[in-house]
């Protein structure tokens, strides 16, 4: 190591989903949404002002957070955006756990919680999930420095019931809950509601999935107001500038429109439902995802075999190389379309 190195942070990055060059191939490996976003978004962008670029956008983002906070009905001193939920999710490890106890979040979820934890040297502890994957409820009746769940859980697809996570919440109410709700629009209930009776509850949502908005990079925060202003304060001491103008204007756009969010959402249900069923009579087993993604295995098949196999043939899933979950892929769920065509790749792979 030379001299002028020994100061640097060091850190094991997160890894991001493959964005292939190539665009013919059949993309179901980063949970994006299939569908264009909502036509509004397009309407907007083709009447903004191109003259707003030179100027700096709003800090506070203002156009935006009244639009999500509209579209919630809730005020918007309970509203904190951000560049992606994880820029948000970042901003709140910084903010909410600096102290000595251990934070916890399970040893199988979305794989940049140990990141930012590391990253900004929190420490933390990672409860196991039981055989079906999911959140064991009691294994979070203790002392901690706060509490982080991906609710459906990432890479599983698994929700756990609100009655559960709310007893999580009440027993631990000395320290800040993160419930990260990135794939809660496609069927999955909400802990919104919770942040009206828990002060220490902060939800997390995105723009990325089920608003076709990942390009963009939009998340954000609801909660108490007194937690947001704390978000805020870091934020401030950090980059005033997150969001960018045309986010903010084609956000608000894009929250706006409720009824093409809740036609695409159906789609990708009833799209996700079907596959279930089809990857049932090949021979695979899932848990019962509540998200836009199903994290299947199969008795007798190499998981990172198929995973190459199918990237071969342009179709890109998810494999992660963890032992735990080194039998599963991750499959997005695409259109009906994309979707035959994997489900006709695997019939024939698995007839093999
Ligand atoms: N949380 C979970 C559980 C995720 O899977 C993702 C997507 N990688 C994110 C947060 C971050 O999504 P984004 O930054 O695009 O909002």
């Amino acid at each position: 190591m030379r001299l002028w190195e020994q100061n640097f942070r060091d850190v094991e990055p997160y890894t991001p989903g493959e964005q292939p060059k190539d665009r013919n191939v059949i993309k179901l490996n980063t949970n994006e949404n299939p569908y264009p976003p909502s036509p509004a978004v397009e309407k907007a962008l083709r009447e903004m002002d191109l003259a707003r670029l030179r100027k700096y956008p709003d800090p506070a983002a203002e156009e935006l957070t009244e639009a999500i906070a509209d579209y919630y009905g809730i005020t918007k001193d309970r509203v904190f955006p951000g560049v992606g939920s994880d820029d948000v999710i970042g901003m709140a490890f910084l903010t909410f756990f600096n102290g000595p106890k251990p934070v916890l979040f399970p040893n199988i979820t979305y794989s940049f919680y140990d990141v930012w934890a590391d990253l900004f040297k929190i420490p933390y502890e990672t409860p196991a999930l039981n055989e079906n994957f999911e959140v064991v409820p009691e294994d979070y009746f203790r002392e901690n420095g706060g509490i982080v769940l991906a609710n459906p859980n990432a890479p599983t697809g698994v929700e756990l019931p609100l009655d559960q996570l709310e007893e999580i919440i009440r027993r631990n109410q000395a320290s800040v809950v993160i419930v990260d709700e990135a794939y809660v629009d496609f069927g999955g209930e909400s802990a919104l509601g919770l942040t009206e009776k828990y002060e220490n509850l902060l939800v997390v949502q995105t723009f990325s999935k089920s608003r076709s908005f990942a390009g963009m990079r939009i998340g954000f925060a609801m909660g108490h107001p007194d937690l947001i202003a704390a978000l805020n304060r870091v934020k401030y001491s950090y980059n005033s500038y997150t969001m960018n103008t045309p986010s903010i204007i084609l956000g608000a756009a894009a929250i706006r429109d409720r009824a093409y969010f809740e036609e695409t959402t159906g789609k990708i249900i009833r799209t996700r439902e079907r596959v279930k069923k089809e990857l049932a009579a090949l021979g695979f087993t899932f848990g019962d995802s509540k998200s836009n993604f199903i994290f299947a295995k199969r008795e007798g098949t190499d998981a990172e075999k198929l995973f190459r196999t199918l990237k071969e043939n342009g179709i890109y899933v998810r494999w992660f190389s963890k032992p735990l979950i080194r039998d599963y892929l991750r499959i997005s769920i695409g259109t009906d379309e994309e979707m035959d065509c994997l489900l006709s790749f695997l019939r024939q792979y698995t007839a093999d």
